[in-house]
């Protein structure tokens, strides 16, 4: 039977003198419908070969070829409309640039002042294009700039403690999602981890008495991603930077997320300001460009001179740089700060997390009513109060009262209900929750994004 079936499938060439076929042969390569044929043919053949397919119709096979041809044209980039409630979601690529980073990076796509300078007409610094502002943003006396956070703590690490011993609290080991964990950077980074204080209490005296002759770093991290409450204690940076500067050994802070403005003054809680740290005397800062920065992803090492410079002179620095178009958008958007007035109407990150509850309502209930018009009646679809989360390791445990639009179906469950939305043709990304689908309209520009195209 199964040898029956696979004689009956038709050749590569009798698929590729069919009508679609050959048109599509006349409009794309040769190798690309070729190829999609030979695919389509396999998996029929293995359907046969496994028993699960009873016979493949010559019909189908032109079907599955045209539709492998449309996904092999087809970009793997997709747009995701982030209705999540995660402001900075890590998977779909945290910070929104704002429109000023995204002509920043139209202009960069060509060729730029990149490492040319063009007053004196010679080789410049690529972190020139930003090092000002950072500057002028932190109170640092110098930057450089990296692919991610990751990258610039390693790179601080290993150029400023190589061989040598780091201290750091056990209460700040911190794991951050996606293999970050800081014990393993420090041994990459060819540090030796000295492990101090108890994972709830750490205090001055514990940094004070591991320090040896060997010691060449004092390190904190910012728990970025959860709280430890209870009986806890920790040494404030201010403290560490006296005990660093007594004994001579320079402290380096890794802020993860860190801000440039205040977030009280938009109605947020605060998250340590990056200006803070360098102001209590630490010696280098390093932290994210797409987390609440609201810039693409890099890494940003601040501080001192002295130090930044030993950073960037270290052979593995050009393994890490940064390219053109992170460079750009970085700049464009480091210069929206330079107008704090305007900045929660221009950068995305800050006008999704203090968006005015109203206004999201507002949102949500046009949502429903799209959503529920094009469903039709056998979903329920109506507008409830949730929270939102800030993400990507920034205020953790600060949730943000929001409006969800809340879909069910009489019969189908809230899986298959969220398949629909991953499904439509921008792909609407929402989320369970007790077994309910949800849409967090915090962060969608147009209610209209989280319409489906597709329906049951
Ligand atoms: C997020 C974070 C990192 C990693 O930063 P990436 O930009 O994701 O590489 C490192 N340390 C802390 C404290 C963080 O919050």
């Amino acid at each position: 039977m199964k040898k029956r079936l696979l004689r009956e499938l038709p050749s590569v060439d009798e698929l590729l003198r069919s009508g679609p076929l050959k048109e599509a042969a006349s409009l794309y390569s040769l190798p690309l419908v070729t190829g999609a044929v030979r695919k389509a043919l396999e998996e029929a053949r293995s359907g046969i070969l496994s028993g699960s397919a009873t016979g493949v119709s010559f019909d189908r096979l032109v079907e599955d070829s045209l539709m492998g041809i449309r996904r092999a044209l087809s970009s793997n980039v997709r747009r995701v409309v982030n209705a999540s409630g995660t402001v900075l979601h890590t998977n779909i690529g945290r910070a929104v640039l704002s429109e000023e980073a995204v002509e920043a990076v139209m202009r960069a796509s060509g060729n730029i002042n990149l490492e040319f300078d063009i007053e004196r007409g010679e080789r410049g610094e690529r972190d020139s294009l930003v090092e000002d502002l950072v500057k002028r943003l932190t109170g640092a006396e110098a930057a450089t700039i990296v692919n991610n956070n990751a990258a610039a703590v390693l790179l601080t690490l290993n150029s400023l403690a190589e061989g040598k011993e780091v201290v750091i609290s056990r209460g700040e080991l911190i794991e951050i999602g996606g293999s970050f964990r800081l014990p393993e950077i420090i041994k990459k980074s060819g540090c030796v981890l000295k492990e101090v204080g108890t994972t709830n209490r750490t205090h001055p005296q514990d940094y004070s008495e591991a320090i040896t002759g060997n010691t060449a770093l004092l390190f904190k991290a910012h728990t970025s991603n959860y709280t430890v409450v209870g009986f806890t204690s920790e040494v404030a940076l201010q403290k560490l930077v006296a005990i660093g500067t007594e004994r001579s050994v320079p402290v380096v802070e890794d802020l993860g997320s860190g801000s440039l403005v205040d977030l009280s003054k938009y109605g947020l809680p605060k998250e340590p300001l990056v200006s803070e740290s360098i102001g209590a005397g630490a010696d280098v800062v390093t932290f994210s460009g797409d987390k609440l920065l609201g810039g693409p992803q890099c890494g940003i090492v601040a501080g001192k001179k002295e130090f930044v410079d030993r950073i960037r002179k270290n052979p593995l620095k050009r393994a890490l740089r940064p390219g053109k178009l992170t460079l750009a958008s970085l700049e464009a958007t480091l210069r929206l700060y330079l107008d704090p007035e305007r900045l929660p109407q221009r950068l995305p990150t800050l006008r999704h997390l203090s968006r005015p509850l109203g206004d999201i309502e507002e949102s949500a209930k046009k949502a429903a009513s799209l959503i529920s018009d094009f469903l039709g009646p056998s979903f329920t679809v109506s507008v409830e109060d949730d929270h939102s989360v800030v993400g990507g390791g920034s205020l953790p445990g600060h949730r943000l009262p929001t409006k969800v639009v809340a879909v069910t179906h009489e019969s189908a469950g809230p899986e298959r209900i969220m398949r629909l939305f991953l499904d439509s043709t921008h792909c609407i990304l929402g989320r369970i929750k007790k077994e309910r689908f949800l849409l967090d309209m915090r962060t969608v520009e147009e209610a209209a994004d989280v319409v489906p195209s597709v329906r049951f």
